[in-house]
Protein backbone atom coordinates (compact mmCIF):
# COMPACT_ATOMS: atom_id res chain seq x y z
CA UNK A 1 0.00 0.00 0.00
CA UNK A 2 1.12 3.44 -0.53
CA UNK A 3 2.52 5.39 2.34
CA UNK A 4 0.41 7.63 4.61
CA UNK A 5 0.37 11.21 4.90
CA UNK A 6 4.28 12.52 5.61
CA UNK A 7 2.95 15.05 8.10
CA UNK A 8 0.15 13.16 9.55
CA UNK A 9 2.36 10.17 10.46
CA UNK A 10 4.89 12.24 11.98
CA UNK A 11 2.65 13.91 14.73
CA UNK A 12 3.57 12.58 18.29
CA UNK A 13 0.41 12.14 20.38
CA UNK A 14 -0.34 14.50 23.19
CA UNK A 15 1.62 13.90 26.48
CA UNK A 16 -0.74 15.79 28.05
CA UNK A 17 -4.19 13.75 26.66
CA UNK A 18 -1.82 10.51 27.47
CA UNK A 19 -1.01 11.07 30.70
CA UNK A 20 -4.94 11.35 31.45
CA UNK A 21 -5.76 9.04 29.82
CA UNK A 22 -3.69 6.52 31.89
CA UNK A 23 -4.59 8.21 34.67
CA UNK A 24 -8.42 7.70 34.13
CA UNK A 25 -7.60 3.81 32.80
CA UNK A 26 -5.85 3.43 35.78
CA UNK A 27 -8.36 4.54 38.01
CA UNK A 28 -11.36 2.88 36.70
CA UNK A 29 -8.94 -0.54 37.00
CA UNK A 30 -9.76 0.09 40.79
CA UNK A 31 -5.97 1.64 41.11
CA UNK A 32 -5.25 3.99 43.38
CA UNK A 33 -3.96 6.75 41.20
CA UNK A 34 -3.75 10.60 41.21
CA UNK A 35 -4.01 12.53 38.64
CA UNK A 36 -1.34 15.47 38.20
CA UNK A 37 -1.73 15.19 34.70
CA UNK A 38 -3.51 17.38 32.39
CA UNK A 39 -4.99 20.73 33.09
CA UNK A 40 -8.30 20.72 33.56
CA UNK A 41 -10.29 22.24 36.54
CA UNK A 42 -11.90 19.81 38.77
CA UNK A 43 -15.16 21.85 39.63
CA UNK A 44 -18.63 21.58 38.10
CA UNK A 45 -19.25 23.86 35.21
CA UNK A 46 -21.90 26.34 37.29
CA UNK A 47 -25.34 25.84 37.64
CA UNK A 48 -26.57 28.54 35.31
CA UNK A 49 -24.44 27.73 32.38
CA UNK A 50 -25.58 24.11 32.37
CA UNK A 51 -29.57 25.42 32.71
CA UNK A 52 -28.75 27.20 29.42
CA UNK A 53 -27.69 24.56 27.59
CA UNK A 54 -30.80 22.63 28.64
CA UNK A 55 -33.07 25.00 28.05
CA UNK A 56 -31.31 25.35 24.62
CA UNK A 57 -32.26 21.79 23.95
CA UNK A 58 -35.98 22.28 24.92
CA UNK A 59 -36.43 25.55 22.70
CA UNK A 60 -34.99 23.62 19.94
CA UNK A 61 -31.40 25.11 19.55
CA UNK A 62 -30.34 22.35 18.06
CA UNK A 63 -29.44 23.05 14.09
CA UNK A 64 -26.28 24.22 12.53
CA UNK A 65 -25.34 27.72 13.41
CA UNK A 66 -22.91 29.91 10.69
CA UNK A 67 -19.81 28.85 11.02
CA UNK A 68 -18.04 30.80 12.98
CA UNK A 69 -20.57 31.05 15.45
CA UNK A 70 -24.15 32.92 16.29
CA UNK A 71 -24.21 36.43 16.33
CA UNK A 72 -25.28 36.14 20.32
CA UNK A 73 -21.90 34.69 21.46
CA UNK A 74 -20.07 36.68 19.43
CA UNK A 75 -21.37 39.86 21.32
CA UNK A 76 -21.05 37.97 24.21
CA UNK A 77 -17.82 37.72 23.40
CA UNK A 78 -17.06 41.64 22.49
CA UNK A 79 -18.89 42.26 25.38
CA UNK A 80 -16.13 40.38 27.98
CA UNK A 81 -13.29 41.70 26.34
CA UNK A 82 -14.57 45.28 26.89
CA UNK A 83 -15.01 44.50 30.51
CA UNK A 84 -11.66 42.41 31.33
CA UNK A 85 -9.71 44.32 29.27
CA UNK A 86 -10.59 47.35 27.48
CA UNK A 87 -10.67 45.81 23.85
CA UNK A 88 -12.40 47.48 21.63
CA UNK A 89 -13.57 44.55 18.84
CA UNK A 90 -16.69 44.05 16.72
CA UNK A 91 -18.52 40.86 16.00
CA UNK A 92 -16.89 40.29 12.78
CA UNK A 93 -13.74 40.02 14.11
CA UNK A 94 -15.02 37.21 15.94
CA UNK A 95 -14.82 33.74 15.19
CA UNK A 96 -15.92 30.83 17.75
CA UNK A 97 -14.23 27.36 17.18
CA UNK A 98 -14.61 23.78 18.60
CA UNK A 99 -12.21 24.16 21.78
CA UNK A 100 -9.37 26.64 22.07
CA UNK A 101 -6.93 24.12 20.91
CA UNK A 102 -8.93 24.55 17.78
CA UNK A 103 -8.25 28.24 17.70
CA UNK A 104 -4.30 27.67 17.19
CA UNK A 105 -4.34 25.43 14.46
CA UNK A 106 -7.14 28.01 12.46
CA UNK A 107 -4.85 30.68 13.31
CA UNK A 108 -2.04 28.90 11.84
CA UNK A 109 -4.09 27.86 9.15
CA UNK A 110 -4.71 30.92 8.39
CA UNK A 111 -1.22 32.63 8.06
CA UNK A 112 1.74 30.15 7.43
CA UNK A 113 2.11 28.67 4.21
CA UNK A 114 4.67 25.34 4.42
CA UNK A 115 8.27 26.14 4.52
CA UNK A 116 7.35 29.19 6.77
CA UNK A 117 8.62 29.49 10.25
CA UNK A 118 6.77 30.06 13.57
CA UNK A 119 8.51 31.04 16.44
CA UNK A 120 7.81 29.36 19.91
CA UNK A 121 9.35 30.26 23.12
CA UNK A 122 10.18 27.01 25.28
CA UNK A 123 8.91 25.69 27.80
CA UNK A 124 5.82 25.23 25.81
CA UNK A 125 2.35 23.42 25.71
CA UNK A 126 2.86 20.62 23.92
CA UNK A 127 0.49 20.94 21.43
CA UNK A 128 1.68 24.38 20.20
CA UNK A 129 5.06 22.13 18.35
CA UNK A 130 2.72 19.94 16.68
CA UNK A 131 0.12 21.51 15.10
CA UNK A 132 2.65 24.13 13.87
CA UNK A 133 3.81 20.87 11.83
CA UNK A 134 0.25 20.17 11.16
CA UNK A 135 0.16 23.66 9.61
CA UNK A 136 3.25 22.51 7.36
CA UNK A 137 5.60 25.29 8.65
CA UNK A 138 8.34 25.19 10.58
CA UNK A 139 8.97 25.42 14.36
CA UNK A 140 11.42 27.65 15.90
CA UNK A 141 11.58 27.27 19.49
CA UNK A 142 13.44 29.76 21.68
CA UNK A 143 14.75 28.11 25.29
CA UNK A 144 13.99 30.69 28.17
CA UNK A 145 15.95 29.06 31.24
CA UNK A 146 14.38 28.99 34.91
CA UNK A 147 16.72 31.82 36.18
CA UNK A 148 14.88 34.17 33.82
CA UNK A 149 11.25 32.89 34.84
CA UNK A 150 11.09 30.98 31.87
CA UNK A 151 10.51 34.62 29.69
CA UNK A 152 12.35 35.07 26.45
CA UNK A 153 13.58 38.48 25.86
CA UNK A 154 13.19 41.36 23.28
CA UNK A 155 16.70 40.41 21.91
CA UNK A 156 16.23 36.54 21.97
CA UNK A 157 12.74 36.68 19.77
CA UNK A 158 14.74 39.60 17.36
CA UNK A 159 17.76 37.00 17.04
CA UNK A 160 15.44 34.44 16.25
CA UNK A 161 13.76 36.01 13.47
CA UNK A 162 14.51 34.98 9.72
CA UNK A 163 12.55 36.63 6.59
CA UNK A 164 10.45 32.78 6.78
CA UNK A 165 9.36 33.80 9.98
CA UNK A 166 5.19 34.66 9.97
CA UNK A 167 4.45 34.43 13.43
CA UNK A 168 5.19 33.84 16.94
CA UNK A 169 3.09 31.97 19.30
CA UNK A 170 2.81 33.51 22.86
CA UNK A 171 0.96 32.27 25.76
CA UNK A 172 0.56 34.70 28.51
CA UNK A 173 -0.61 33.08 31.56
CA UNK A 174 1.96 30.54 30.59
CA UNK A 175 1.06 26.53 30.14
CA UNK A 176 3.34 25.14 31.57
CA UNK A 177 5.67 27.43 33.63
CA UNK A 178 2.64 29.37 35.29
CA UNK A 179 4.93 32.71 34.44
CA UNK A 180 3.49 35.88 33.16
CA UNK A 181 4.76 38.95 31.71
CA UNK A 182 5.13 42.15 32.92
CA UNK A 183 3.55 45.07 30.82
CA UNK A 184 6.99 46.21 29.75
CA UNK A 185 8.78 42.88 28.79
CA UNK A 186 5.42 42.29 26.49
CA UNK A 187 5.91 45.61 25.30
CA UNK A 188 9.40 44.77 24.12
CA UNK A 189 8.79 41.61 22.69
CA UNK A 190 5.62 43.30 20.78
CA UNK A 191 7.68 46.02 19.03
CA UNK A 192 9.96 43.41 17.79
CA UNK A 193 6.95 41.82 16.09
CA UNK A 194 5.67 44.87 14.75
CA UNK A 195 9.06 46.52 13.57
CA UNK A 196 9.86 43.31 11.70
CA UNK A 197 6.13 42.51 10.67
CA UNK A 198 5.69 39.11 12.04
CA UNK A 199 1.93 37.84 13.72
CA UNK A 200 1.40 37.05 17.01
CA UNK A 201 -0.77 34.55 18.12
CA UNK A 202 -1.57 34.89 21.55
CA UNK A 203 -3.19 32.32 23.95
CA UNK A 204 -4.55 34.15 26.45
CA UNK A 205 -6.55 31.37 27.82
CA UNK A 206 -5.70 31.51 31.28
CA UNK A 207 -6.02 35.60 31.26
CA UNK A 208 -8.70 34.98 34.82
CA UNK A 209 -6.50 33.11 36.54
CA UNK A 210 -3.64 35.24 38.09
CA UNK A 211 -2.80 35.27 41.84
CA UNK A 212 -1.41 37.82 44.14
CA UNK A 213 -3.85 40.76 43.16
CA UNK A 214 -2.03 40.32 39.69
CA UNK A 215 -3.89 40.93 35.89
CA UNK A 216 -2.53 40.00 32.49
CA UNK A 217 -1.97 42.36 29.99
CA UNK A 218 -3.43 41.52 26.56
CA UNK A 219 -1.07 41.68 23.56
CA UNK A 220 -3.81 43.46 22.05
CA UNK A 221 -4.15 46.51 24.45
CA UNK A 222 -0.35 47.48 23.73
CA UNK A 223 -1.16 50.07 20.86
CA UNK A 224 -3.53 49.66 17.56
CA UNK A 225 -0.11 48.75 15.57
CA UNK A 226 0.19 45.62 17.68
CA UNK A 227 -3.60 44.26 17.76
CA UNK A 228 -3.83 44.63 13.68
CA UNK A 229 -1.23 41.95 13.97
CA UNK A 230 -2.73 40.12 16.55
CA UNK A 231 -4.82 36.82 16.57
CA UNK A 232 -5.92 36.47 20.55
CA UNK A 233 -7.20 33.30 21.24
CA UNK A 234 -9.32 32.69 24.38
CA UNK A 235 -12.90 29.84 25.36
CA UNK A 236 -14.62 29.19 28.46
CA UNK A 237 -13.17 25.91 29.16
CA UNK A 238 -10.48 26.99 32.26
CA UNK A 239 -12.50 30.11 33.06
CA UNK A 240 -15.63 28.50 33.71
CA UNK A 241 -14.99 24.68 33.95
CA UNK A 242 -16.33 23.81 30.34
CA UNK A 243 -13.22 21.51 29.10
CA UNK A 244 -16.01 19.12 27.82
CA UNK A 245 -17.92 21.80 26.18
CA UNK A 246 -15.22 22.55 23.58
CA UNK A 247 -15.59 26.08 23.03
CA UNK A 248 -12.61 28.62 22.02
CA UNK A 249 -12.63 31.48 20.29
CA UNK A 250 -10.16 34.09 17.79
CA UNK A 251 -9.90 37.88 17.91
CA UNK A 252 -8.30 39.49 15.37
CA UNK A 253 -8.59 42.08 12.34
CA UNK A 254 -11.64 41.46 10.19
CA UNK A 255 -9.86 40.21 7.21
CA UNK A 256 -7.72 37.60 9.10
CA UNK A 257 -11.66 36.62 11.05
CA UNK A 258 -12.89 36.24 7.44
CA UNK A 259 -10.16 33.41 5.62
CA UNK A 260 -10.61 31.68 9.54
CA UNK A 261 -14.17 31.74 9.41
CA UNK A 262 -13.81 30.46 5.52
CA UNK A 263 -11.47 27.62 6.51
CA UNK A 264 -13.84 26.66 9.07
CA UNK A 265 -17.07 26.37 6.55
CA UNK A 266 -15.39 23.59 5.26
CA UNK A 267 -13.67 22.07 8.08
CA UNK A 268 -15.42 21.22 11.95
CA UNK A 269 -18.30 23.18 10.34
CA UNK A 270 -20.01 25.29 12.95
CA UNK A 271 -19.51 24.48 16.47
CA UNK A 272 -22.31 22.92 18.60
CA UNK A 273 -24.97 25.14 19.20
CA UNK A 274 -25.65 23.92 22.53
CA UNK A 275 -22.53 24.63 23.69
CA UNK A 276 -22.82 28.07 22.08
CA UNK A 277 -25.98 28.86 23.91
CA UNK A 278 -24.08 27.88 27.08
CA UNK A 279 -21.17 29.80 26.93
CA UNK A 280 -22.74 32.75 26.80
CA UNK A 281 -24.95 32.46 29.73
CA UNK A 282 -21.49 31.83 30.57
CA UNK A 283 -20.08 34.82 29.68
CA UNK A 284 -23.06 37.61 30.28
CA UNK A 285 -23.98 35.56 33.37
CA UNK A 286 -22.61 36.42 36.83
CA UNK A 287 -18.67 36.64 37.01
CA UNK A 288 -18.57 35.33 40.54
CA UNK A 289 -18.06 31.82 39.67
CA UNK A 290 -14.47 32.81 37.96
CA UNK A 291 -13.70 34.73 41.17
CA UNK A 292 -14.43 31.51 43.63
CA UNK A 293 -12.46 29.06 41.53
CA UNK A 294 -9.65 31.28 40.79
CA UNK A 295 -9.63 31.55 44.91
CA UNK A 296 -9.31 27.66 45.12
CA UNK A 297 -6.43 27.78 42.38
CA UNK A 298 -4.72 30.19 44.68
CA UNK A 299 -4.89 28.44 48.02
CA UNK A 300 -4.26 24.94 46.02
CA UNK A 301 -0.80 26.67 44.45
CA UNK A 302 0.23 28.29 47.82
CA UNK A 303 0.50 24.99 49.39
CA UNK A 304 1.95 22.91 46.27
CA UNK A 305 4.36 25.11 46.03
CA UNK A 306 5.37 25.09 49.70
CA UNK A 307 5.36 21.31 49.33
CA UNK A 308 7.57 20.79 47.04
CA UNK A 309 10.09 23.17 47.82
CA UNK A 310 10.36 21.61 51.14
CA UNK A 311 11.59 18.56 49.66
CA UNK A 312 15.34 17.30 48.91
CA UNK A 313 16.21 17.48 45.50
CA UNK A 314 13.42 19.36 43.50
CA UNK A 315 12.00 23.00 43.79
CA UNK A 316 9.91 24.77 42.00
CA UNK A 317 9.17 28.69 40.81
CA UNK A 318 5.76 29.96 42.06
CA UNK A 319 4.14 30.94 39.59
CA UNK A 320 1.91 34.25 39.34
CA UNK A 321 -0.87 32.36 36.58
CA UNK A 322 -2.59 29.72 35.30
CA UNK A 323 -2.52 26.11 37.10
CA UNK A 324 0.79 24.70 36.79
CA UNK A 325 4.05 24.15 38.46
CA UNK A 326 7.32 22.92 36.96
CA UNK A 327 9.16 20.98 39.01
CA UNK A 328 13.11 21.07 38.42
CA UNK A 329 14.30 17.18 38.69
CA UNK A 330 18.10 18.17 37.46
CA UNK A 331 19.17 16.29 40.62
CA UNK A 332 17.48 13.58 40.39
CA UNK A 333 18.63 12.79 36.87
CA UNK A 334 21.36 9.59 37.28
CA UNK A 335 19.59 8.70 40.65
CA UNK A 336 17.85 5.36 41.00
CA UNK A 337 14.60 5.38 42.34
CA UNK A 338 12.67 2.28 43.80
CA UNK A 339 14.91 0.46 41.20
CA UNK A 340 14.06 2.35 38.14
CA UNK A 341 17.47 4.23 36.47
CA UNK A 342 16.19 8.07 36.41
CA UNK A 343 17.75 9.52 33.21
CA UNK A 344 15.56 11.68 31.66
CA UNK A 345 11.86 13.71 32.85
CA UNK A 346 10.36 10.49 31.15
CA UNK A 347 11.73 8.07 33.52
CA UNK A 348 10.64 10.27 36.43
CA UNK A 349 7.07 10.81 35.67
CA UNK A 350 7.03 7.10 34.63
CA UNK A 351 8.47 5.30 37.73
CA UNK A 352 6.26 8.08 40.06
CA UNK A 353 3.29 6.74 38.45
CA UNK A 354 4.25 3.23 38.66
CA UNK A 355 5.58 3.22 42.25
CA UNK A 356 3.75 6.38 43.33
CA UNK A 357 1.08 6.29 41.63
CA UNK A 358 1.03 9.89 40.81
CA UNK A 359 0.67 10.83 37.33
CA UNK A 360 2.19 13.72 35.94
CA UNK A 361 3.79 15.00 32.22
CA UNK A 362 7.55 14.93 32.10
CA UNK A 363 8.42 18.11 30.67
CA UNK A 364 10.63 16.35 27.76
CA UNK A 365 7.29 17.17 25.09
CA UNK A 366 7.09 20.55 26.11
CA UNK A 367 11.24 21.92 25.46
CA UNK A 368 11.96 21.25 29.55
CA UNK A 369 13.76 18.40 29.94
CA UNK A 370 14.49 18.73 33.26
CA UNK A 371 11.44 19.50 34.43
CA UNK A 372 8.04 17.29 35.62
CA UNK A 373 5.01 19.39 34.84
CA UNK A 374 1.84 19.25 38.11
CA UNK A 375 -1.04 20.62 37.06
CA UNK A 376 -3.46 22.25 40.37
CA UNK A 377 -6.72 21.86 39.13
CA UNK A 378 -6.94 19.35 41.82
CA UNK A 379 -8.95 18.89 44.62
CA UNK A 380 -6.83 19.84 47.91
CA UNK A 381 -7.16 16.42 49.43
CA UNK A 382 -5.53 14.79 46.25
CA UNK A 383 -2.73 17.60 46.43
CA UNK A 384 -2.11 16.60 50.10
CA UNK A 385 -2.14 12.72 49.17
CA UNK A 386 -0.15 13.78 46.53
CA UNK A 387 2.09 15.59 47.85
CA UNK A 388 2.98 12.92 50.78
CA UNK A 389 3.48 9.97 47.56
CA UNK A 390 5.93 12.32 46.20
CA UNK A 391 8.41 12.68 49.07
CA UNK A 392 8.26 9.03 50.04
CA UNK A 393 9.04 8.10 46.35
CA UNK A 394 11.66 10.95 46.44
CA UNK A 395 13.43 8.37 49.57
CA UNK A 396 12.67 5.34 47.49
N1 LIG B 1 -4.25 26.74 25.15
C1 LIG B 1 -3.64 26.37 26.29
C2 LIG B 1 -2.44 27.13 26.73
C3 LIG B 1 -4.12 25.31 27.05
O1 LIG B 1 -3.51 24.96 28.17
C4 LIG B 1 -5.25 24.60 26.60
C5 LIG B 1 -5.76 23.45 27.41
N2 LIG B 1 -5.79 22.27 26.75
C6 LIG B 1 -5.85 25.02 25.40
C7 LIG B 1 -5.32 26.08 24.71
C8 LIG B 1 -7.01 24.29 24.80
O2 LIG B 1 -8.19 24.54 25.46
P1 LIG B 1 -9.54 23.85 24.98
O3 LIG B 1 -9.87 22.84 25.99
O4 LIG B 1 -10.55 24.96 24.93
O5 LIG B 1 -9.30 23.27 23.63
N1 LIG C 1 -4.51 22.23 28.61
C1 LIG C 1 -4.52 21.00 29.28
C2 LIG C 1 -3.11 20.49 29.49
O1 LIG C 1 -2.19 21.10 29.06
C3 LIG C 1 -5.48 19.96 28.76
C4 LIG C 1 -4.94 18.82 27.97
C5 LIG C 1 -4.56 19.24 26.58
O2 LIG C 1 -5.44 19.61 25.84
O3 LIG C 1 -3.36 19.23 26.31
O4 LIG C 1 -2.94 19.53 30.14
Amino acid sequence: MKELAQIASAIQPSSTMAMDALAKKMKAEGVDVIGFGAGEPDHDTPDHIKAAAQRAIAENVTRYTPASGTLALKEAICRRMEEDCGLDYAPGQVVVTSGAKHCVYIALRALVDPGDEVILPAPFWVSYLELIRMAGARPVVVAAQESTQFKITAEQLAAAITPRTKALILNDPCNPTGMVYGREELAAIARVCVERDIYIISDEIYCNLMYDGARSTSVAALGEDVKARAILINGVSKSYAMTGWRIGYLLSSERIAGVMANYLSHSTGSPSSISQAASVAALTGPQDCVEEMRRTFEERRDYIVGRVNAMDGVSCLKPQGAFYIMMNIEKQLGRTICGEAIGSSDDFSRALLKHGLVATVPGSGMGAPGFVRWSYAVGMDDIRRGMDRLEAFLKG
